[in-house]
């Protein structure tokens, strides 16, 4: 199977790191781009998570925003052994497993973005996501009776979060849950909170692409942070969202994880629960612009899976939410709101409206 996909934790990590950290420095596109010492990127959480600091806060700052990045790893990674949410995908179908308020929270969280997307989003598409590996050793396609045994075991509505007991319950064996939609963004408010936490007056969380900018620049002037092109590589963009502090952007996109398959096809990561194959509706990519990377993450995905007309639909019934929509002919759909914080500026996309129904 030939294989082309953008993946840090495969490739040459020095190399990824320091690409990645000077994109990420550079998005803040009026901030000087020289490596301070408050500037730190490493890979952690499957991603080139980096951390640059414009005012206030030391060294123990980075220190405690990287602690707490390895901690969410090691409680909430659905690929490695001994965290929580492994912990919980092993007690399926036999034991309620103890779980902590951080972990039950995203679980709530993941599940309430599962009902309000009537299952386009569903944290236990684990089962799904195991069978394509992609973007992990082994990716391949699946079977069809593969996907068809593995369907039924997709359904956020069985999990059981006890907060009484503190314990998470996956009703039956092989359920499997993956908070690789929406514990970035946990993590992006995390590192935001330990950041003040530590005085830190100015800065910039980039964890793979999911941005979030903590008070305000020294020089008082918005934040602006560029949104990806998904045709180019990573750091080109189709143009700048300008910022308060506290705001986040979120990308869900088809070339952050995927795979050619033999069969000359573009294999990517966000599957529709519906058919245990890669959403296809068009879309390349959808950004979300809000407060709360959590749900900013949580939205990414949700309105890539629902598609342009339902996510569209979906993000104008919510407040302090925008989002941007690209589809596979360079068409660029905004919320509604969207205009006031993003200017696309790359001439290849066309900003295009809605048809009206
Ligand atoms: P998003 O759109 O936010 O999420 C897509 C991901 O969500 C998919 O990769 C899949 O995991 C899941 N998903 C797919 N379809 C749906 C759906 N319909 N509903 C809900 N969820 C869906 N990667 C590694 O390679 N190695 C690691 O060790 C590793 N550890 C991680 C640990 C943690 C705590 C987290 C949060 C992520 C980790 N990752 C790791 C990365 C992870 O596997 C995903 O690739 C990543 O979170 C995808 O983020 P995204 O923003 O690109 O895409
Ligand atoms: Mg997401």
């Amino acid at each position: 199977m030939s294989r082309t996909t953008n993946r840090p934790a495969r490739s040459a990590f020095a190399s990824t790191l320091c690409a990645a950290l000077c994109m990420a420095l550079c998005a803040v596109a009026a901030a000087s781009c020289s490596a301070a010492p408050r500037d730190r990127a490493d890979l952690v959480i499957g991603t080139v998570c980096s951390v640059r600091i414009l005012d206030g806060g030391d060294r123990r700052a980075l220190d405690a925003a990287f602690e707490r990045l390895r901690g969410i790893e090691a409680s909430m990674s659905a690929n490695a052994e001994g965290t929580v949410v492994a912990a919980i995908n092993a007690g399926a179908g036999a034991v309620p497993v103890p779980a902590p308020a951080d972990v039950r929270y995203v679980i709530r969280k993941a599940l309430s973005y599962a009902e309000l997307s009537g299952g386009a989003f569903d944290p236990t598409i684990g089962p799904v996501v195991k069978l394509w590996n992609i973007g992990m050793d082994g990716e391949r396609i699946p079977a069809p009776e593969e996907i068809a045994e593995a369907l039924p075991l997709v359904d956020a509505s069985a999990v059981a979060v006890d907060d009484a007991a503190s314990t998470v319950f996956l009703p039956r064996a092989g359920m499997m849950l993956d908070l690789g939609a929406i514990a970035k963004g946990y993590a992006a408010d995390e590192v935001a909170r330990v950041l003040l936490e530590h005085r830190v007056k100015a800065a910039v969380v980039d964890l793979g692409g999911n941005v979030k900018v903590v008070g305000r620049k020294p020089d008082g002037s918005p934040w602006r942070i560029g949104i990806q092109d998904p045709f180019d590589d990573r750091g080109s963009r189709i143009g700048i969202a300008e910022l308060e502090g506290g705001a986040t952007v979120v990308t869900s996109g088809v070339y952050e994880r995927y795979f050619i398959g033999d069969d000359g096809a573009h294999y990517h990561h966000i599957l529709d629960p519906a058919t245990g194959y890669p959403a296809r509706n068009g879309l390349v990519s959808v950004t979300v612009i809000s407060s709360s990377s959590i749900d900013a993450d949580g939205l990414s995905t949700t309105l890539f899976s629902l598609g342009l007309e339902r996510g569209m639909a979906l993000v104008e019934t919510l407040d302090h939410v925008e989002a941007v929509f690209i589809d596979e002919d360079r068409r660029v759909y905004q919320s509604s709101g969207a205009g006031k914080l993003f200017k696309l500026d790359n001439p290849a996309f066309t900003l295009t409206a809605l048809p009206s129904r």
